[in-house]
């Protein structure tokens, strides 16, 4: 998920104009998450269509706020449990409240374009 709005439009400026146009263009769709629509990759037979034999195609600029979130952890290696986890103090929350925020000055303002 692109979990930060602004990230997400200094990443795709032309979302400001045209929103829907530019998540099909980039494969992107929205998945719901209380209630928000939040920007994620589109999937194929349930994988990332980015993910390719040599890993992810985008670059780390463009990936996704969410896959750059886990701070590894070496335990993850040795044990059949995941032991990554978001830095402290973050919260998915927070995240769909600024973007909700979003929608909501989108729809009063009708277009993205003039809310930054
Ligand atoms: S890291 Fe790349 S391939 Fe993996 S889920 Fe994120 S965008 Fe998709």
């Amino acid at each position: 998920m692109y979990l930060c709005p602004e990230r997400f439009f200094e990443i795709f400026p032309e979302a400001l104009d045209d929103f829907e146009t530019s998540l099909a263009t980039n494969m992107l769709t929205t998945k719901v998450c209380m209630g928000v629509p939040i920007p994620v990759p589109m999937m194929d037979d349930g994988v990332c269509v980015f993910l390719s034999s040599s890993g992810c195609t985008l670059s780390k600029e463009r990936r996704p706020c969410e896959c750059l979130l886990l701070v590894p952890n070496e335990e993850t290696l040795f044990s059949e449990e995941i032991h990554c986890k978001v830095a402290k103090g973050f919260s998915y929350v927070e995240c769909f409240r600024r973007w909700s925020a979003i929608y909501e000055r989108r729809s009063s303002a009708g277009r993205l374009g003039k809310l930054f």
